[in-house]
């Protein structure tokens, strides 16, 4: 089978150890295999799936489920090496007993039965999880399951998923029913997301925390790639096991050298590969059939040939892999050392998580980190990015115990959903920060080419990476300048800053520059003032920004850097210095004011301004308390502070929660997006009828309408949709019509049956044979024309657009947007951001638009987009918004074949 075989009928995924298993659905060729499975099965763990030890009730159960396929059941496998060590799976059983009256509840019947060797490690979990994603797709609503109420494993798998669960004894309470409710949201997602989470890290130990690892590609060149990577794990001190792989030699580098992989006296946890291209596949399954965990390719020039053995070897055997085509990997824990990288200088042991796509940027980094005196954790340089993402490296900084700031330069994070998720979690803990690559045209181009990464404009952008809590810089000197400040420095509280500065014209410039980047530069409470001015020398100007004078002493400084810290009307402390020919002559140095402060650590942030200084940051070294960043220019300083403000805003912000809907029929949904991918498997444009079905399903409100294909039937459908002496929309449609007033299809404002006539005739006059049918709406009141859409991000996963609309949409590009799924919050941000915001708030006589029925129609648009990930593109344009409610009049909605990467679903790539 080939690797694009295995990928179409199955995914991969994590077991709780980190194991890799596949998922895939039972085939009747399995019946031999799972008939073992039941076979080998242990007295006790048949009596646990069928209450009774029947070899009998195996047979009959294989039977069942190696059928052909039926409607309505589904069976699913796990298997490690070829082997299945687990079935699951669910048979519609109708509808339950509590259906509501609206009778769409149904429920199945849940089994699952997992090898005797392979219990406790998730398995069960695994497949239950997947047979819930199967079944919410197949519109079940809860799973029934019959368990010996003394089979604590199987109890506990239902009791742990995350799900509501219910269970009921019956006769003598040696049997129970457990019911799942697979419905329910947020909790199942917040627990399926622990579970990957878990997973996740424990895969990854044996490529970040290594026992023994392995160099295959080792030269007899001593400048080779693997020679260079040899001697850094030397230099490093890798306190493990370290050999390298050549058949020509008995020690490289010192190093205990053997021919093979498999003739290694231990099995490397890690192997690092630097052998050419074609010889990476084979290297790879010769390190899977050793048992090696992990796999750091840092050879580059793989075809997708080549590139697809080597993720089908990894894949099929387990392994974790990094690259190809990258730097490599290093980790400065002490009981780890790790530097297998082939970069020139090792990196220095810090509390920074460094990952990135290019080599080059990461030297750069860790170079920069090491000055700064931040350092690294953990730094890997993943290059292609088969497997391991910047996602997989969130979770684990999160959990390894050093890392406190996590640095990411990629042009994209892995699988986009799992990203602004995991990115959120983890920024609570600790700040995310990037460098937003792929900003300009341009850039675009060049990431497109690298990775074929996307990227949307640079203003949304900026919004998301907020969003999800990611501090998003534009360069690796702002990247730095931030971390710096981070790394040294409290949050500010708020945005409000005070500037202290020993030469006038600086401290006006570093005013200007906070201004700039959003943060104010206040006045100055009296209070404040008069204390200040009891301390500063004669001449000082006690304003904001405060002239300490050329002549200030270092008491003085100290006094009054003290005052405005503890003061509540200042959240930071800029401190702009130049050298001056006074302090000289003195002895006094007012930078000491800063580094060797009264002893206390200051309650809020300061930064300092160096224009003399030639780095563009620095830390000032404390001799006691904090140490503190220095810029050379006011900007850079004012921009890393407006980061930190910006994260503490975010921080304290509430999440928000996502708003009830009422009214969603997902399974219908799916039915009309089904329908049309098999009638259309490349995708495309759904038809005004199909648009309008599919809202209605989500509960979108719209203008009532009808479909006409004669001129009588437009008539009659006008008398249909018009609320009584109301006026009549027609539009013209034909496939692939995009623009329709551009084209004159669009006929407004007709009132009574001779206008509806003649447009009708004009249009067929027009437009002929090409003309499928016409769109006969009512016409709508009117209102504020809005724009609602959906896009989905190739980083960020489905987003939810909202701007001005009607006509000028284009024209004003007046638009904001949000990572689906919105929360309350979310969406009352998406409906403030635009410019043109003031005119849904009302006004002196201007009603507001119904920002209730506005806030549910975002909140229907931002479930269609999680829900259905086929949907790549909506525009509802116009949605009329009034004081009385908000109508869509418009909508075109795009469909492309692609199953779910849902968060749900816990997969590799
Ligand atoms: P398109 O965007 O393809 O040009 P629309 O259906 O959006 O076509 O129609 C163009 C414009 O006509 C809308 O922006 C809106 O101003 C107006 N319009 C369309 N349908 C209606 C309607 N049912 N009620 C009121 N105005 C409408
Ligand atoms: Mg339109």
């Amino acid at each position: 089978m080939t690797a694009t075989e295995h990928r179409a009928t199955g995914t991969h995924a994590l077991l709780a150890d980190g194991t890799t298993v596949r998922i895939r659905p039972v085939v009747p060729e399995d019946s031999e295999q799972v008939g073992r499975l039941y076979q080998e099965m242990s007295a006790e763990n048949l009596r646990s799936r069928f209450f009774a030890a029947s070899r009998w009730s195996g047979r009959q159960e294989t039977e069942r489920m190696c059928a052909p396929g039926r409607p309505g059941y589904q069976a699913l496998a796990a298997e490690v090496g070829g082997r299945i060590i687990g079935v699951a799976d669910f048979e519609r059983t109708g509808r339950a007993p509590d259906a509501g009256a609206d009778g769409g509840l149904v429920e199945a019947e849940l089994a699952l039965a997992v090898a005797d060797d392979w219990h406790h490690r998730g398995v069960g979990t695994l497949l239950v999880e997947h047979l819930v994603d199967r079944a919410r797709q197949d519109g079940v609503a809860a799973f029934r399951a019959d368990a010996l109420s003394d089979n604590h494993a199987v109890l506990r798998v239902f009791g742990d998923l995350g799900l509501p669960v219910s269970r009921r004894f019956e006769g003598a309470e040696v049997r129970c029913t457990v019911r799942l409710d697979v419905r329910d949201d947020e909790p199942y997602l917040t627990a399926v997301e622990r579970r990957a989470s878990a997973a996740d890290i424990a895969s990854l130990r044996p490529l970040v925390r290594p026992g023994c690892v392995a160099v295959v590609g080792a030269g007899r060149r001593s400048s080779s790639v693997g020679r260079v990577v040899l001697r850094n794990m030397r230099r490093g001190g890798f306190t493990g096991l370290l050999y390298a792989v050549n058949p020509h030699a008995r020690f490289l580098e010192h190093v205990p050298t053997y021919p093979s992989v498999g003739t290694l006296p231990h099995v490397p946890d890690l192997v690092v590969v630097a052998v050419p291209a074609a010889t990476v596949p084979g290297v790879a399954e010769d390190c899977g059939r050793a048992g090696v965990r992990a796999l750091v390719v840092v050879s580059a020039g793989l075809d997708a040939e080549q590139g697809a053995a080597l993720l089908d070897a990894c894949r099929t055997h387990g392994m974790r892999l990094v690259g190809p085509n990258c730097l490599g990997l290093a980790n400065t824990e002490g009981e780890v050392r790790l530097d297998a990288t082939f970069a020139a200088r090792g990196p220095t042991t810090g509390t920074a998580g460094v990952a990135v796509q290019s080599g080059g940027v990461g030297i750069a980094l860790l170079g920069g980190l090491s000055r700064l005196g931040i350092g690294v954790s953990s730094f890997v340089s993943l290059g292609d990015k088969y497997d391991v993402s910047g996602n997989d490296l969130l979770q684990w900084w999160e959990a390894d115990g050093v890392t406190g700031l996590a640095l990411l330069h990629l042009e994209s994070f892995g699988n986009p959903r799992a990203f602004s998720r995991t990115a959120r979690r983890v920024a609570r803990r600790i700040p995310v920060l990037t460098v937003d690559a792929g900003r300009s045209a341009a850039g675009r181009r060049a990431a497109a080419s690298h990775t074929a990464a996307a990227a949307t404009p640079t203003m949304t952008r900026r919004a998301l990476f907020t969003q999800a809590g990611v501090i998003a810089t534009r360069s690796i000197g702002e990247l730095l300048d931030t971390a710096a400040l981070l790394h040294t420095q409290p949050l500010p509280t708020g945005s409000r800053v005070a500037v202290l500065s020993n030469a006038g014209g600086a401290g006006v410039l570093a005013a200007d520059a906070l201004v700039e980047a959003g943060l104010t530069v206040p006045e100055l409470p009296a209070d404040l003032l008069a204390s200040l001015r009891r301390v500063l020398p004669p001449g000082a100007s006690a304003t904001n920004p405060i002239d300490v004078t050329p002549a200030v002493t270092e008491t003085a400084l100290t006094e009054c850097l003290d005052r405005l810290a503890a003061h509540d009307a200042v959240d930071a402390v800029l401190v702009s210095l130049v050298p001056t020919a006074l302090g000289a002559a003195t002895g006094e140095d007012p930078e000491r004011s800063l580094t060797d402060p009264s002893g206390v650590d200051l309650p809020c942030p300061v930064v300092a301004v160096r224009p003399d200084q030639v780095e563009r940051v620095t830390v000032l070294r404390a001799t006691s308390g904090r140490d503190v960043p220095a810029y050379a220019e006011p900007q850079a300083a004012a921009q890393a502070l407006a980061h930190a403000a910006a994260r503490a805003r975010w921080l304290s912000r509430p999440g928000g929660v996502l708003p009830e809907l009422s009214g969603i029929d997902e399974p219908g949904a799916r039915t009309v997006v089904d329908a049309y991918l098999d009638a259309h498997p490349d995708g495309g444009w759904l038809e005004p009828r199909e648009c309008a079905e599919l809202l209605a399903r989500y509960g979108v409100p719209q203008v009532p309408w009808a479909w006409a294909t004669t001129e009588d039937e437009a008539v009659a459908a006008a008398a249909r949709v018009a609320e009584p002496d109301r006026p009549v929309v027609l539009k013209a449609h034909w496939p692939g019509l995009v623009h329709k007033s551009a084209q004159g299809a669009v006929a407004l404002d007709l009132a009574g049956e001779e206008q509806v006539r003649d447009a009708y005739r004009r249009f067929t006059e027009r437009f002929g044979a090409r003309m499928t049918g016409v769109l006969v709406q009512a016409m709508a009141r009117r209102g504020t024309e809005l724009f609602a859409g959906i896009v989905q991000d190739d980083v960020f996963g489905p987003l939810v657009v909202f701007g001005l609309g009607g006509t000028a949409t284009e024209l004003l590009a007046d638009h904001a947007a949000r990572l689906a799924p919105l929360t309350d919050q979310d969406v009352h941000d998406l409906i403030t951001a635009p410019r043109s915001a003031p005119l849904l708030l009302g006004g002196q006589d201007r009603e507001p638009a119904d920002l209730a029925g506005l806030q549910d129609v975002l909140s229907r648009v931002s479930r269609l987009a999680t829900d259905l990930p086929q949907l790549v593109e909506a525009d509802l344009n116009p949605l009329v918004a009034r004081p009385d409610g908000v109508l869509a009049v418009d909508a075109r909605l795009r469909l492309v074949p692609r199953r779910a990467f849902d968060p749900y679903l816990r997969r590799l790539r």
